[in-house]
């Protein structure tokens, strides 16, 4: 039996492109093992979008060439594609470099390393193909993510996404209806829609379906109860997006829509494509539906030519949205973006201190919003236990993570239960069961 091992950093869509890659392997004859001590086949599955990724990379490489007798090591994923050839020059034992436009080649690509081939790339950008492989190993038992869209044609300044995942291409609705068929046969009650841009989803076949339509039509699929989406580019966020929300009960109470900064300014330096004005007409409609939608963003601090004005005007629209959770990064240069010929790059030690402020700032707004629940009755997907705690751990369908105690004896994995909510922290919420 052939074994390998692998490892996944980054987003969900490289979580997600790891599952299909596992399924892949497995497809091809492969086991899967747990250290990298018991496998031939060593993969890496990279991301590239912040920080010193690539040197992260070739330290993990490094440390991977301890268990190097005669196995065989894959790059694969944003650095792969980002470095290319190079991660050949700089880490010699490795054997296979693919980018993620070319998953679609990996079974021809794992017979050229068994059949000796020393070194296999896969590096090509230029694919109208998704990756769409009907060998998937999920890792949750729960919660199952389909892909609708891969790429990205948008062109953000500091973003190197569009370099490492190539253009834009969606499926057809047809198969990403079968795939949440199947994955409700298979039991799953939740879907989460992933994508760069979700919005920009264009059904390829004749019958030319927008996201809206999708989003709407895999609400409706017999067996399941939830569905998320992300990401949501806010240009491409159309108001029959939020009416498909305010109909479709199946469409959870959430949207994650990354805002990166409250500045006008600063968004037309990145590119963004809207400005903030334009940002909080996609929030109002989501605001004025009969639906308490949870919504959640990116923000960037410290982007070239960032002034304090610039930093108070995203606290400002941190308060006039209030979002439920953010996700928030210091601008970090990347190669071939067009941000690093800018001007005014901001210091290292000004970008942690005003990170600091925004998370400070939103983790005031996080409290006051979660206090907010309590003595509410809100539905959870049961997705854990903690056994030092005693707690159920539930997430809602705003996406908040809930732990709660229950006063029965029922096993709750994977149920969807009832929970009164007694205490909020900014981060999460507790409860306990409301009926049992
Ligand atoms: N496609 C999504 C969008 O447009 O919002 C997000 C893609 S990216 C994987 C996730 C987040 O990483 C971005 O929203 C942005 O906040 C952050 N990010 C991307 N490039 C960055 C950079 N060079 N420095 C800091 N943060 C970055
Ligand atoms: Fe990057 Fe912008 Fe594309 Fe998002 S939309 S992946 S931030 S280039």
């Amino acid at each position: 039996m052939k074994t390998f091992y692998i490892e996944t950093f980054g987003c969900q869509m490289n979580a997600h492109d790891s599952e299909k890659v596992i399924g892949t392997l497995i497809g091809e004859g492969y086991s899967r093992v747990e250290t990298p001590e018991e496998a031939e086949l060593l993969l890496y599955n990279t991301c590239s979008i912040r920080d010193k990724a690539e040197q992260k990379v070739f330290h993990r490489l490094q440390q991977f060439k301890r268990h190097n007798q005669g196995k065989k090591i894959a790059v694969l994923g944003c650095v792969a594609q980002q470095e290319g050839e190079k991660i050949f020059d700089k880490a010699p034992h490795v054997n296979m470099v693919c980018g993620s436009a070319s998953y679609n080649k990996l079974g021809e690509m794992l017979v050229q390393l068994e059949t000796g081939n020393r070194r296999v790339t896969g590096l090509s950008v230029d694919t109208k193909d998704p990756f769409d492989t009907p060998l998937t190993r999920r890792d949750s038992p729960y919660r199952a993510w389909i892909t609708i869209i891969e790429g990205c044609d948008k062109a953000c300044a500091y973003c190197v996404v569009p370099f490492t995942r190539g253009p834009e291409r969606s499926r057809t609705s047809e198969s990403v209806l079968r795939e949440a068929r199947e994955i409700a046969a298979a039991g799953f009650t939740e879907i989460q829609l992933l994508g760069q841009n979700v919005n920009s989803y264009r059904d390829p076949s004749e019958a030319g379906w927008d996201f809206a339509k999708l989003l709407d039509a895999v609400g409706r699929v017999p067996g399941i109860r939830r569905v998320r989406f992300t990401t949501s580019h806010p240009r491409d966020f159309v108001k029959e997006i939020v009416d498909a929300i305010d109909i479709n009960e199946n469409l959870c109470n959430h949207v994650h829509l990354p805002v990166q900064s409250g500045s006008s300014k600063i968004l037309a330096g990145m590119q963004r494509l809207y400005t903030r004005d334009e940002y909080m007409r996609r929030i109002d409609w989501m605001k004025a539906t009969r639906r308490h939608i949870a919504i959640s963003t990116d923000i960037i601090v410290g982007f070239p030519g960032e002034t304090l004005e610039d930093l108070e005007a995203t606290l400002d629209l941190l308060e006039q949205v209030e979002y439920d959770s953010i996700f928030s990064f210091k601008y970090s240069q990347r190669p071939n973006t067009s941000a690093l010929k800018l001007e005014d790059h901001i210091p290292e030690e000004e970008k942690t201190r005003r990170l600091a402020i925004v998370q400070e700032k939103q983790r005031e707004i996080q409290m006051r919003r979660n206090q907010a629940y309590v003595g509410t009755t809100e539905e959870c997907l049961v997705e854990g236990f903690n056994k030092a705690t005693g707690q159920w751990i539930g997430r809602t369908s705003q996406n908040k993570l809930l732990n709660f105690i229950s006063a029965g004896s029922a096993d709750l994995l994977g149920s969807y239960v009832d929970v009164r909510v007694t205490r909020a922290g900014p981060n999460s919420l507790a409860g306990e069961q409301a009926s049992v």
